[in-house]
């Protein structure tokens, strides 16, 4: 569905990614494992494109969204494109940006109703399905202020779901949040998992990656450095790296 081939972003002084091949399949569920600063958040930002790559290609269903030459000339690449492969991915970060001065159900309607321009019922009422699914429903009418992290960061990826995006990406969504809560948000991304929802899990949460994913990805210093089943990465690894990462996480 997704397929990203050698993509390299650039920032002033250091290279985010390097050449990186990263492709996902209609209703699977990868993790994203690795150390910080590997390039995990700026692979999940250049496949919403909130980061324009450098250089690479970006195909979505079929579709080639971006393509640049080695040269890199993606910064020419026009908004409009931008905004569509954007609205085809729902995005959930560790700080959940929800707006504060809305209750739930509007924080979840907003993109829907001012940007897919849909009508205001229709809404309001795949909003409340969306509060159902993520155990929310009481809370329609609270504002996001009185919540609990666990809450907003579940309300975060209700408002996600809202676009009906193609993709949902997850970037590292309970590491702001107190260990004995991570269960509550982790509960409701297995649940979208198991509906086959097609995601991306930037985490810290390996028991959960073993868990839920399809497909495990170590990432290092800008590089996909291995990947493959939960059993293959966590039991089996092959490299130095990925070995010495997973001891540092016990
Ligand atoms: P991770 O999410 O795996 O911790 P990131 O993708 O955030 O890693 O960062 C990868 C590298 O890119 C790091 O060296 C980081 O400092 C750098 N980087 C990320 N965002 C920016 C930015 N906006 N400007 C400059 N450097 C950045
Ligand atoms: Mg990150």
């Amino acid at each position: 569905m997704l397929e990203m081939k050698q993509i390299v972003k650039d920032f002033a002084n250091c290279r985010a990614l390097d050449h990186v091949d990263f492709s996902i399949a209609k209703g699977e569920t990868v993790a994203i494992i690795g150390p910080s600063g590997s390039g995990k958040s700026t692979l999940l930002r250049c496949v919403n494109c909130l980061n324009r790559i450098t250089s690479g290609t970006i195909t979505l269903n079929g579709e080639t969204f971006v393509d640049t030459p080695e040269s890199g000339k993606a910064e020419y690449i026009p908004d409009k494109e931008l905004r569509r492969i954007c609205a085809e991915t729902g995005m959930v970060f560790q700080h959940f940006n929800l707006f504060p001065h809305m209750t739930c159900l509007q924080n979840i309607c907003y993109a829907p109703i001012k940007v897919k321009k849909e009508d205001k019922k229709k809404a309001e009422a795949r909003g409340h399905d969306l509060l159902k699914l993520v155990g929310l429903e009481t809370k329609a009418g609270v504002y996001t202020a009185q919540l609990s992290g666990g809450q907003k960061q579940r309300i975060a990826i209700a408002r996600g779901l809202a676009m009906n995006p193609e993709i949902m990406l997850f970037d590292e969504p309970t590491s702001a949040l107190d260990p004995e809560i991570t269960g509550e948000v982790l509960n409701v991304i297995k649940k979208l998992a198991e509906e086959r929802i097609t995601m991306v899990v930037v985490t810290h949460e390996m028991g959960f990656a073993r868990e839920v994913a399809d497909r495990v990805v170590f990432m290092d210093q800008g590089k996909i450095v291995e990947q493959g089943t939960p059993e293959e990465i966590f039991k089996n690894p092959k490299s130095e790296r990925l070995k010495d990462f997973l001891s540092s996480m016990l």
